[in-house]
């Protein structure tokens, strides 16, 4: 079967590791990425064989700094069949008629609104509802991590309420813009958008979130309140997690006791970019009293979504239609256990 022609435009954070793990699946390829100015990122996209498409005005700068490029970004729109919009939140929004005039599908991220695209996506919580879709978008790192736990959860249980404080982290770790580098700053407008946010995957969830963020690069980490239909215990709460796709259990005393120690374990797992991509949840720190259940999640920001991206395509480009054979096929090329 040929491979499915995957473009990437946005080539940061988020477009130069979904460009990796495109890249390491046998049934979709990259065909191109876009840069916007001849970065080191540029140059180390070009070194690791990826075809640079750029802006038509940005073209002589490359050519200045010795970086080849193989077209404008609207050539990378011919070269392939489906574009993940890896660009800055609502830069995508402003290239959506373009995708349209060229008759290509698209996969926009967490920094689009919902209404762009009509339809969000997690892998384990809606894989179906992006089936030939045109247009969706993989929902944010926050949103794919509270989805990735609550889903399963209330597949099994049943959720009644959902309280979550996010704590979140102030800037991404090659981000010098970012904050704060001091202090701890609440968003005050609530509910936060991260609970409407899991609502476009899970419309009758009750859900509200309130977040903080942190002066810290590394994770984002949930405290998570669950009020559920019936009562429960400790054991069958672990019990769906142990078995729920991208979501990976800890133990406090084995060392792991916060954020730093799970990026360390991210880099001993020969991970990409040492990237966590699974939800990582406290064992010790899983609490159900009568009907209510208590835990704490980290997230990896920066590669959480990735899997979730790969497994867009699939379901877009009517690839596999069984949501868990896409998300085995995935987790294998990427190193995820479960
Ligand atoms: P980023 O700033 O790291 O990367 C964006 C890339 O797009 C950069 O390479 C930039 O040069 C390029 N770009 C800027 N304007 C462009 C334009 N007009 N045309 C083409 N390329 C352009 O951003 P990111 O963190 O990767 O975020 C991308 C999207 O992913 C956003 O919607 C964001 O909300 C979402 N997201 C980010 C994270 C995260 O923590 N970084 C996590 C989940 C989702």
């Amino acid at each position: 079967m040929a491979k499915v022609k995957v473009g990437i435009n946005g080539y940061g954070t988020s477009g130069k590791r979904v460009a990796d793990a495109v890249s390491k699946q046998d049934d979709m390829e990259v065909v191109g990425v876009t840069k916007t100015k001849p970065t080191f990122e540029a140059q180390t996209a070009a070194d690791k064989g990826y075809s640079i498409y750029a802006p038509e005005g940005s073209m002589q700068a490359f050519k200045d700094a010795g970086i080849p490029v193989k077209g404008s970004i609207k050539d990378l729109y011919k070269a392939s069949e489906i574009i993940v919009d890896c660009t800055p939140g609502d830069v995508g929004a402003t290239y959506k008629a373009q995708y349209e005039a060229a008759e290509i599908k698209a996969i926009f991220q967490g920094g689009e609104d919902h209404s762009l695209t009509g339809i969000s996506f997690n892998s384990t919580a809606n894989y179906s509802e992006s089936w030939g879709a045109q247009f969706s978008r993989v929902v944010s790192c926050n949103t794919t991590g509270l989805l990735r736990t609550l889903n399963p959860i209330d597949r099994v249980i049943k959720i009644t309420n959902v309280n979550a404080t996010l704590i979140r982290r102030g800037a991404d770790p090659g981000d010098s813009k970012g904050g704060p580098i001091n202090g701890l700053e609440p968003t005050v407008k609530l509910p936060t958008h991260h609970g409407p946010d899991v609502k476009s995957v899970m419309p009758w969830l009750n859900i509200n979130t309130m977040a903080v963020k942190a002066s810290t690069t590394l994770m984002h980490l949930h405290t998570v309140a669950v009020e559920l239909q019936r009562e429960s215990n400790t054991e069958e709460v672990l019990g769906i997690m142990r078995v729920s796709p991208r979501v990976k259990l800890i133990k406090s005393n084995s060392g792991l006791k916060g954020t730093g120690e799970i990026m360390e374990l991210g880099k001993d797992l020969g991970r990409d970019r040492s990237d966590m991509y699974e939800i990582v949840v406290w064992e010790d720190g899983v609490k159900v009293v009568g009907k209510m259940l208590y835990y704490y999640q980290a997230v990896h920001q920066e590669s959480d979504v990735v899997p979730e991206n790969v497994d867009c395509i699939r379901s877009m480009c009517k690839m596999e239609e069984n949501p868990s054979a896409s998300i085995a096929k995935t987790n294998k090329a990427l190193g995820i256990s479960r």
